[in-house]
């Protein structure tokens, strides 16, 4: 007998749930979790358009993938425990130290290792809502309770209702900026003038996913905030204007103790060498990066002019994606027919920004749908 591993198909049978010796019910799940919505993926099907997740359409460059797959005949080792090579290089983008930097498994790890660090039984979260579905399952998992805020009618961060949702047992709140899926932003005088109302020892999360794509001069990043407001932390991602999403990586920027602190919560070893490499590599092709985000900006235009002329109301996006609010379900489910992936609301419909041929196929199964 050897300790080798063996499947249990190879033993003629797989393991079925009602073969457990224990109950699961014995378990004690918290209620919170066991109450947790589920994360819901876009849709994929072989061969359709994909327009679903925000994805980049445009694959990585063949240096990210090289240096990438290199990195693969390492993964015997362990990797750097704290992604370092990824933040030196980081630090050289940003102009910030690279203690001021932390890295993950997606932005989504940092997101949950930060609300870890706040996280006490009374601690509250506000934040916006319809936002990113990640916030109402990452509050609860870490310990805290959600107090999402609605968004004005315009579809935008009620910044004063959310000043007036703090209370005294308020730990953090988040800004999604551009917002997932409404695609509209915060101008930095904005969130400036909300960091001063906002109490210091309250953790403002600035979630800055699609900040590559805005094209409103007064829409950038907050990272020039950071100096003067150490209670906030900057969450970007690889994921979107990177062309990363599968890689998983994401980072975060703020004062040094918060980083640690971060850190000290973070799985060991969260982001693997080639991810990493990859991370690197993409930093080196800017240019590269820039020209993809052109083109999507572009598009962007284009399909909010084209949508905006079959009668759709589409808020201006500084996103990679269109809010179409109050579209029906049906329009998705008339898009699902075509092989068009778009991603259903209960308050409308998100079209991600693909290809110019994948655009105009979306465009021409959303300009033959027939409202009932
Ligand atoms: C896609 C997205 C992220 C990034 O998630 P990763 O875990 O980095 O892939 C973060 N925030 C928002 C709002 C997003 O839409």
């Amino acid at each position: 007998m050897t300790n080798a591993p063996s499947p249990a198909s190879a033993q003629g049978k797989s393991l079925a749930a009602a073969d457990l010796p224990t109950a699961p019910a014995a378990l004690r799940i918290r209620p919170e979790v066991a109450a947790l919505p589920r994360y819901v993926p876009g849709q994929a099907m072989p061969g359709a358009v994909k327009l679903s997740s925000n994805e980049n359409p445009y694959p990585p460059a063949p240096s990210v993938i090289d240096e990438a797959s290199d990195a693969v005949s390492l993964v015997n080792r362990y990797p750097d425990l704290t992604a370092a090579p990824v933040r030196a290089a980081l630090s050289a983008h940003l102009g910030m130290s690279a203690d001021h930097i932390c890295v993950g498994a997606g932005s989504s790890a940092v997101l949950l290792a930060a609300l870890t660090t706040i996280s006490t039984p009374e601690a509250e979260v506000i934040f916006p809502w319809r936002s990113f579905e990640s916030y109402p399952i990452a509050v609860p998992a870490a310990g805290a309770t959600p107090r999402p805020v609605p968004l004005t009618a315009r579809w935008e961060h009620d910044l004063p209702a959310m000043l007036a949702a703090i209370t005294p047992a308020t730990a953090a709140i988040i800004l999604c900026t551009p917002n997932n899926p409404t695609g509209t932003a915060l101008t930095l005088k904005q969130i400036s003038d909300f960091l001063r109302k906002v109490p210091p020892h309250i953790l403002v999360l600035i979630d800055e996913a699609y900040i590559e794509f805005s094209t409103t001069p007064d829409v950038t990043s907050a990272l020039p905030l950071l100096s003067e407001h150490p209670n906030a932390l900057i969450l970007r991602t690889f994921s979107k204007a990177y062309g990363l999403a599968g890689m998983r990586v994401g980072y975060g920027v703020g004062h040094p103790d918060l980083i640690g602190a971060i850190q000290a919560v973070s799985i060991p070893f969260g982001v693997s060498g080639p991810a990493q490499a990859a991370a690197v590599a993409v930093l080196q092709n800017t240019e590269g990066i820039a020209a993809g985000v052109r083109a999507i900006t572009e598009e962007r235009t284009r399909m909010s002019e084209a949508l905006r002329a079959l009668g759709w109301d589409v808020p201006d996006s500084q996103a990679n994606f269109l809010w179409l609010p109050q579209a029906p379900r049906d329009l998705f489910r008339h898009c699902r027919e075509g092989e068009v992936l778009v991603r259903p609301f209960p308050e409308g419909i998100r079209v991600s920004i693909g290809t110019p041929e994948e655009n105009d196929r979306a465009l021409a199964f959303i300009a033959s749908y027939r409202r009932a």
